[in-house]
């Protein structure tokens, strides 16, 4: 008997018709024979509200709490859920973390699965009940709820298949799949029928927000067959969606298989930085001691042994690295400290650049083209990305959609 994980993101459940139509979808699932895991996400906006509610009242607020407050938001989807189900005649009860137990470390607010203990959840899945998982959320050490940071439910919903050794992990959400580029940005983009999980990492952590990172990672790691698709599609059309799997599985490899923007990102530069052994250090370790993620990094000679340092940081972090920079000013010894907000990163991934040559440079050529400006280079194995000014985001994925022959005929 097959058995599925299908996870069911916000705008799926975001109000009583859309809970009432993934009732049916999940029932058309338990008609064909199959064991059935839903995992839920929050109704849309649920959660955001619940942490407007926390900051409101106290901006540094127990984390403890926040997790007690957010994990809340699954738990009215997930009883919704059951309670839908069971009116169309399907058995169905609803879990939270807690029950199950899904257990997390205690780092609230961003927890880590450590361990899910499936076998009671298991036995009644095999006696034909549909189990409604809330997402999001565990049972910590300290014996408290915890969640697992934004977006988490695509994690929950990936380590629940691992751990019941479910076949596949259909992720239904309000796009139909992943796609070369984001369609709302450039309507001739195409979706891809399958993605490598490397390749798919990669896009994910450069701002293609599809699926939470962390989900794609433990899909690669415990080689879970997760596919993307929409609620809202054909539920006959099996073709429908993206599916991620191991790079031998795609024969016909693109150079590129996708292209992401981010414009989370700010630049941060040190001018006149000593040029001698330790600095690199200097600058990053107190970062790093503040929990600050540092991306891509340039360091370039100037003039008489000093150096200018460039990195680009989460945007949202700038005030903590602006004051952390700051408090080591004499330790470091820079004479000037520039940060830029209005920049965006732009990121060409694809399997395919292992073996072939010049790809970075179709993307400094096009973008030389349109007369865009070049400010930060990065590459990894599968990925270049650059950092260029914000205006120009969509001229710059548009363009290079086009270069690398993305574009739907
Ligand atoms: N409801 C949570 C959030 O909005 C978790 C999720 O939807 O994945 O971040
Ligand atoms: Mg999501």
């Amino acid at each position: 008997m097959p058995r599925i994980v299908m996870k069911f993101g916000g705008t799926s459940v975001a109000d009583l018709d859309r809970i009432r139509h993934v009732a049916a979808r999940v029932k058309r699932q338990v008609d064909a024979g199959d064991q059935v895991a839903v995992v839920v996400s929050a109704m849309a906006g649920a959660t955001n509200q619940l942490v407007a509610w926390c900051q409101a009242l106290s901006p540094l607020h127990d984390a403890r709490e926040y997790d007690a407050v957010l994990a809340t938001g699954e738990q009215v989807t997930t009883g919704l859920l059951a309670i839908a189900l069971q009116a169309i005649g399907v058995e169905a009860r609803s879990w939270a973390g807690w029950q199950i137990p899904l257990r997390t470390d205690d780092s609230h607010g961003a927890a880590r699965i450590l361990a899910i203990e499936a076998a009671d959840l298991v036995s009644r899945m095999q006696s034909g009940q549909v189990a409604v998982v809330a997402g999001f959320q565990g049972l910590a050490p300290d014996n408290r709820i915890a969640t697992l940071g934004r977006g988490g439910s695509d994690t929950s919903a990936v380590a629940l298949a691992a751990a019941i050794a479910a076949d596949r992990c259909d992720i239904y959400t309000d796009v139909d799949g992943v796609y070369t580029t984001d369609p709302r940005m450039v309507p001739r983009a195409r979706r891809l029928e399958k993605i490598a999980y490397e390749e798919m990492l990669e896009l994910a952590s450069v701002g293609a927000k599809v699926l939470q990172t962390r989900s794609v990672e433990l899909a690669m790691k415990s080689r879970v067959r997760v596919r993307v698709l929409s609620s809202f599609g054909d539920p006959d059309n099996n073709s429908q969606g993206t599916l991620l799997v191991d790079e031998d599985e795609i024969v016909e490899k693109e150079i590129v298989t996708g292209i992401a923007y981010s414009r989370d990102e700010a630049k941060v530069t040190l001018r006149h930085v000593p040029d001698r052994p330790g600095i690199a250090t200097a600058v990053f370790g107190p970062l790093s001691a503040a929990h600050v993620n540092v991306d891509m990094i340039v360091q370039n000679i100037s003039a008489e042994g000093t150096t200018d340092m460039t990195f680009t940081i989460g945007r949202a972090d700038l005030p903590r690295v602006i004051d952390c920079l700051e408090r080591e000013r004499d330790k470091i010894g820079f004479s000037t400290l520039l940060t830029d907000r209005d920049v965006a990163k732009i990121s060409v991934v694809g399997v395919g650049m292992r073996s072939h040559a010049g790809i970075a440079n179709t993307m400094f050529r096009t973008l030389a083209e349109k007369s865009i400006n070049i400010q930060v280079i990065s590459t990894s194995e599968i990925k270049v990305s650059v950092l260029i000014a914000q205006d120009y985001t969509e001229l710059a994925v548009r363009a290079l959609h086009t270069a690398y022959g993305l574009d739907a005929a």
